[in-house]
C-alpha cells in the first residue's frame, strides 16, 4: 500500500480522502492555502504544509507548490480529489516524472478524455453509444460545415474539444445561424482553453443526466458500479444526485455498462471514473467521461458498499481490483443534496462565519462536510460545504430520510441553499422522478 499521501485539495474531498487514508494506515500531508488554515482535515492529518496566498491560481493550482510540498515531506503519492487539478494531465505527468505516484489514471489518458472530440472517438472505438455529430472537429470549410449539420439534423449545439464546465457551447436552431456561431464558439475556445478546436453534435431536447461509475486496475481488469442520475442541475452544476436512476429501459442500461466496461478496457483507464450520458427516449449517448473521483460519489458507495477513495487508493498502489463484476450488489436507493453556501433567492455566495453547525443524524443518513461550529467559510473557492446523503431500502424511504435530515440540519450565521433542498424533495415531478435537466431550471423560472 501507498506509505504517504499528499491530499491535494481542500474541504470536503480533502477530509474524505484522509480518513480513507487513515483507515488503510496510509500517512497523510494536508496542503493549504493562508486562507483556509482552519480547514478541519489539518488537525486530522500527519503533517500540513501551507502551499501558498488564498487565490487558487497561487496555492492549489499552483503545480511547483505541491510538488515541492510532497518533496519535503517524503510523500509518496499525491491525491487531487476533484476540481483544482484532478484533471489537468501536465500536473499528473509532473507527479509522475518527480517520482510520485499519482492517484488516478495515466497522464496520456487524462489528456485524451479532456480532448473531447478523441475522447468522443474512443468512445466510438470501443462501441459507447454518443450523441449524432461531426466525425471529430467541425471543418472550418463552410460547405461542409453546413452539410454536416444538414446532416445531423438541427438543432444542433457546437461545443470546443477543449471544453468544461459548461462552458464553450452554442445551441444553433437555424441553418443561417451556424457559420457564425461556430466561429464565435472557436474564437471562445481559442481564449478560454486554448484550443479552437470545435465539434457538432444533435442537440437533444429533453435528455436526463445519466452517468456510470466505473473502478479499474490498468490491469486488465475493470468493474462498472451502476449509475447515477443528476438530472437536477442549474447551470450546467449538479444540486441533487441519486443513485440507480429511476425508469431507466434496463436493457439498454445493461448494455451501456458492458459497453463502458470494455472501454476501460481497451484506453488502458486505471483508477475511478465516470461516464456521462445524456439519456433520452430509452437511449444512452456518450457526452463525456471525468478521470477523476466525483462529488456525487457516496450516493454509489450506499447502494454498493464500495468504499471508491479506498480503492482508488489500493489501486494506485499497484494492487489489482480487490472486486469482481458478480460482488457488486445494488441495495437500496440514495440521495445527495449538495448544500452550498449561497443566498437560496438569488444563488450569490455567502461566504462567512457559521456560529452554529448541527449535522443531521439517524439511520441510513451520512454528512460529509468539512464545518464545524465557529469555522469560517472563506470567500476565495466554491460555495460546496457539505453533502447531506441518505439512503434507504426505497426511493421513497431514502427521500423521507432526506426530509428528515434537511428538517435536523442547522447552519446558524451563513445562508445556505437547504431551503431549496426541502423544496424540491417535496416537488411533485422530482417526487415522481425521471425529471430532465431542464427542469430546475424551469421551476426556478429561469428558462
Ligand atoms: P462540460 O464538460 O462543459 O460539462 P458536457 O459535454 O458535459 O460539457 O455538457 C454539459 C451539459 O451541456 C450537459 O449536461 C447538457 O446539459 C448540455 N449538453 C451537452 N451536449 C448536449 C447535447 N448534445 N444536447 C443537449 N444538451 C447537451
Amino acid at each position: 500500500m501507498l506509505e504517504k499521501v499528499l491530499i491535494a485539495n481542500r474541504g470536503e474531498i480533502a477530509l474524505r480522502v484522509l480518513r480513507a487514508c487513515k483507515e488503510l494506515g496510509i500517512k497523510t500531508v494536508a496542503v493549504y492555502s493562508t486562507a483556509d488554515r482552519e480547514l478541519m482535515h489539518l488537525s486530522l492529518a500527519d503533517e500540513t504544509v501551507c502551499i501558498g496566498p488564498a487565490p487558487g491560481a497561487q496555492s492549489y493550482l499552483h503545480i511547483p507548490a505541491i510538488i515541492a510540498a510532497a518533496e519535503v515531506t517524503g510523500a509518496t503519492a499525491i491525491h487531487p480529489g476533484y476540481g483544482f487539478l484532478a484533471e489537468n494531465a501536465d500536473f499528473a505527468e509532473q507527479v509522475e516524472n518527480s517520482g510520485f505516484t499519482f492517484v488516478g489514471p495515466s497522464a496520456a489518458v487524462i489528456r485524451m478524455m479532456g480532448d473531447k472530440v478523441a475522447a468522443k472517438a474512443a468512445m466510438i472505438a470501443a462501441g459507447v453509444p454518443v450523441v449524432p455529430g461531426s466525425e471529430g472537429a467541425l471543418p472550418k470549410d463552410e460547405e461542409q460545415a453546413l452539410a454536416i449539420a444538414r446532416e445531423v439534423g438541427y438543432p444542433v449545439i457546437i461545443k470546443a474539444a477543449g471544453g468544461g464546465g459548461g462552458r464553450g457551447m452554442r445551441v444553433v436552431h437555424k441553418e443561417e445561424d451556424l457559420i457564425r456561431a461556430a466561429t464565435l464558439t472557436r474564437n471562445e475556445a481559442a481564449q478560454f482553453f486554448g484550443n479552437p478546436v470545435v465539434y457538432l453534435e444533435k442537440y437533444l431536447g429533453n435528455p436526463r443526466h445519466v452517468e456510470i461509475q466505473i473502478l479499474a486496475d490498468g490491469q486488465g481488469n475493470a468493474i462498472h458500479l451502476g449509475d447515477r442520475d443528476c438530472s437536477l442541475q442549474r447551470r450546467h452544476q449538479k444540486v441533487i444526485e441519486e443513485a440507480p436512476a429511476p425508469f431507466i429501459d434496463e436493457e439498454a442500461r445493461q448494455r451501456v455498462y458492458a459497453r463502458c466496461v470494455k472501454a476501460c478496457i481497451d484506453i488502458g483507464y486505471s483508477g475511478a471514473g465516470t461516464f456521462e450520458f445524456l439519456y433520452e427516449d430509452g437511449n444512452f449517448y456518450f457526452i463525456e467521461m471525468n478521470t477523476r473521483i466525483q462529488v456525487e460519489h457516496p450516493i454509489t458507495e450506499m447502494i454498493t458498499g464500495v468504499d471508491l477513495v479506498k480503492e482508488m487508493l489500493s489501486i494506485a498502489s499497484g494492487n489489482k481490483l480487490s472486486i469482481k463484476q458478480e460482488d457488486i450488489v445494488m441495495r437500496g436507493h440514495s440521495i445527495e443534496c449538495r448544500i452550498n453556501a449561497e443566498d437560496p433567492d438569488n444563488f450569490m455566495p455567502s461566504p462567512g462565519k457559521v456560529k452554529h453547525f448541527h449535522a443531521p443524524g439517524g439511520n441510513g443518513v451520512r454528512v460529509d462536510t468539512h464545518l464545524y461550529s465557529g469555522y469560517s467559510v472563506p470567500p476565495n473557492y466554491d460555495s460546496l460545504i457539505g453533502k447531506v446523503i441518505t439512503w434507504g431500502a426505497t426511493r421513497e424511504e431514502s427521500m423521507a430520510r432526506m426530509r428528515n435530515a434537511l428538517d435536523e440540519i442547522i447552519i446558524d450565521g451563513i445562508k445556505t441553499n437547504v431551503p431549496l433542498h426541502r423544496d424540491l424533495l417535496n416537488d411533485k415531478g422530482f417526487c415522481k422522478g425521471g425529471v430532465n435537466i431542464h427542469y430546475l431550471e424551469k421551476k426556478l423560472g429561469m428558462q
